[in-house]
């Protein structure tokens, strides 16, 4: 009844890519069998051509607003069927390790949104990395995956790597055992990024490795 509901939601956001995966690997296991786990849009689908870091600023924070309706209107689903459920911060609490507490990463990646990219962010075969994760835990069973456990990325593809100002990229190939410190150096990325606190108000967006990727640029500029 609670994954009908939730699909009959979903039926309305068509360009909105979701999935449910058993959480029995996480912390949180003891509480919440399941994560419904969507991966929306950027509001523009910039490639390297015409990306500049504010239009991919603005991409994100439009994709932001879809993300709030949509977990709005799960969590009355959710209150409505007296199902409990937690929606996990989606950005790291630490800056000294910058893991958040569940991972939407993994989360999509066990629901078959799609695989972690040379640039370390999911990559989905409709928009490549151009997407922003979010997931509710709920304590209910779902059709789950099937998960992907390899990278999709063609052998010969290093665009994203090449293309990294600081070289935080180390050109490693995921797959479901790879440590997110094999793929990247997450402490220099986010160091870099954060330069520009002060002069922005925020950290820099920078989306160079995900305006590079090939994947999903047929559906470029703007979601249907
Ligand atoms: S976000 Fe920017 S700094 Fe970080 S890995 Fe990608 S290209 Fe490099
Ligand atoms: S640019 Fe190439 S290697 Fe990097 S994530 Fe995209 S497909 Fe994979």
């Amino acid at each position: 009844m609670v994954e009908e509901k939730i699909r009959l939601l979903l039926a309305k956001y068509p360009s909105i890519i979701y999935g449910f995966t058993s959480i029995s690997y996480s912390a949180y296991a003891s509480q919440y069998k399941s994560a419904f786990v969507f991966a929306v849009p950027y509001g523009e689908q910039l490639t390297i051509d015409n990306y500049t870091e504010e239009r991919f600023e603005r991409g994100i924070q439009a994709a932001k607003v879809i993300v709030e309706e949509i977990l709005v209107q799960t969590e009355a689903i959710l209150r409505e069927q007296n199902v409990n459920y937690y929606i996990p911060p989606a950005a790291q609490n630490n800056e000294e390790e910058l893991t958040a507490p569940f991972s939407f990463k993994y989360a999509a990646v066990n629901a078959g949104l799609g695989w972690i990219g040379k640039n370390d962010v999911v990559i989905t075969e409709k928009y490549g990395p151009r997407v922003r994760l979010s997931a509710i835990l709920i304590d209910s069973q779902f059709t789950y995956g099937p998960g992907i456990v390899k990278s999709n990325c063609p052998d010969s593809c290093n665009k994203c790597v090449a293309i990294c100002p600081y070289h935080a990229l180390h050109d490693v190939k995921w797959d479901i055992d790879t440590l997110r410190s094999d793929i990247i150096d997450y402490q220099l990325c986010n160091q870099k990024r954060s330069l520009y606190i002060e002069k922005y108000g925020r950290k820099h967006a920078c989306g160079l490795c995900m305006a590079a990727c090939p994947i999903g640029i047929s559906s470029a500029v703007s979601p249907s």
